[in-house]
């Protein structure tokens, strides 16, 4: 609801995290409309912005020239009343070991609509659990936004963990706005898996042991092409990893992924990724659970209607339709097809309201 030219956003609602806060500061970037947002990630145990949504939010005030109040840790409300969307080049740093590609998820959006080339450089942590590692960015999400026409390259300049970071990347956009729709009505023939294992400044069985056990937990399916790499203290700030599985079919890529955490056998990790590639392939899934949660704000700025299929409807991604239906002309669809659920758009005109 708006009230004297702010919209009034309720940061609880459905998922109450950190993803309603980018996807909302994101889209008042695009739109142009000033927002305030209130229960800063209210269902958290940890409420309010940390530093990696402070970081987030900066990214998309400094793409459209926002003043933003109520910026700082912890803070449960800001007012963000965006300026004119800008290319050129930026820096944002997130100081901790926060997630690299959560920064991303909020500025990436902004930065194809700006209407000219924008490079940023973002630093932080490139594989942190509970946000995407940065090979299911490179390999699962932006080959599958791609399709849409959207550009943007990344390169990995170092990688960093928790709970140092240090990793950084530099990400080139060019503008991508409209976005061509996305109908995926079924995954086509698999044509092939592959798998981007990576361990840093830890011995070099752990990555063999992940990959190892991922190909097992994908017996039965064409076996998966896994890249090992093992970096060193050149190349990553400290000790980490992943293991990333991307299966290409003929109109889709499904994903998955598992970050290294100490404590946690590498067999595990490899076993997870394996197992939840296995399912989605085995679904008949059009995008995997974590896509179609990071892919609905690229479907409602996209030139015409787009729909797909994902094993389940995660409260990520209902809370994103919910947000994104209140600022662009895009209405959701959503159904039940067997075990799958449909997701549909409605899209009316796309890009930014004045
Ligand atoms: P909070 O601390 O409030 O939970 P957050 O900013 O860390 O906030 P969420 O709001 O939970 O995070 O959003 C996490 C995002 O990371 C979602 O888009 C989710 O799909 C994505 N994500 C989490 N795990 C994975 C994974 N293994 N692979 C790909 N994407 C992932």
């Amino acid at each position: 609801m708006a009230t004297g030219g702010v919209r009034e956003i309720d940061g609880s609602h459905g998922e109450g995290g950190g993803q309603l806060l980018r996807t909302a500061v994101a889209l008042a970037a695009i739109t142009g409309e000033s927002i305030r947002l209130r229960n800063i990630r209210a269902r958290r145990a940890n409420p309010g912005l940390a530093p990696q949504h402070l970081a987030a939010v900066k990214a998309v005030a400094a793409l459209c020239g926002a003043e933003v109040e109520g910026l700082g840790v912890k803070s449960g409300e800001i007012l963000f009343r965006p300026g004119a969307l800008r290319g050129g080049q930026f820096d944002f740093p997130v100081g901790t070991a926060g997630s690299i590609t959560l920064v991303l998820q909020a500025a990436l959006p902004v930065a194809i609509a700006s209407g000219e080339a924008v490079t940023m450089r973002i630093s932080g942590g490139s594989d942190i659990r509970s946000a995407p590692p940065l090979d299911y960015f490179r390999h699962v999400l932006l080959p599958l936004l791609g399709k849409m026409g959207l550009k943007a390259e990344i390169s990995v300049l170092r990688r960093g963990y928790f709970p140092r970071g240090g990793g950084e990347i530099l990400v080139e956009v060019q503008p991508s706005l409209p976005l061509i729709a996305l109908a995926l009505d079924s995954p086509g023939p698999l044509a092939e898996i592959r798998g981007f294992a990576h361990v840093a400044n830890l011995p070099s069985h752990i990555v063999q042991r992940m990959a190892a056990s991922a190909a097992a937990e994908l017996a039965g399916f064409p076996l998966p092409l896994i890249e090992q790499t093992i970096l060193g203290k050149e190349e990553a700030i400290g000790a980490g990893g992943a293991i990333v599985l991307a299966a290409a079919t003929e109109r889709t890529v499904l994903g998955s992924a598992a970050t290294a955490e100490k404590g946690v056998p590498a067999e595990q990790l490899g076993m997870e990724a394996g197992r939840n590639l296995r399912q989605e392939l085995a679904s008949g899934a059009t995008l995997d659970v974590h896509a179609a949660d990071q892919a609905l704000i690229y479907l409602a700025l996209a030139s015409g209607d787009s729909r797909f299929y994902s094993r389940t409807l995660s409260s990520h991604a209902a809370t994103t339709m919910w947000l994104l239906e209140q600022f662009l002309p895009v209405r959701f669809a959503v159904t039940q097809k067997g075990t799958l659920t449909r997701i549909e758009t409605r899209n009316k005109a796309a890009g930014r309201r004045k």
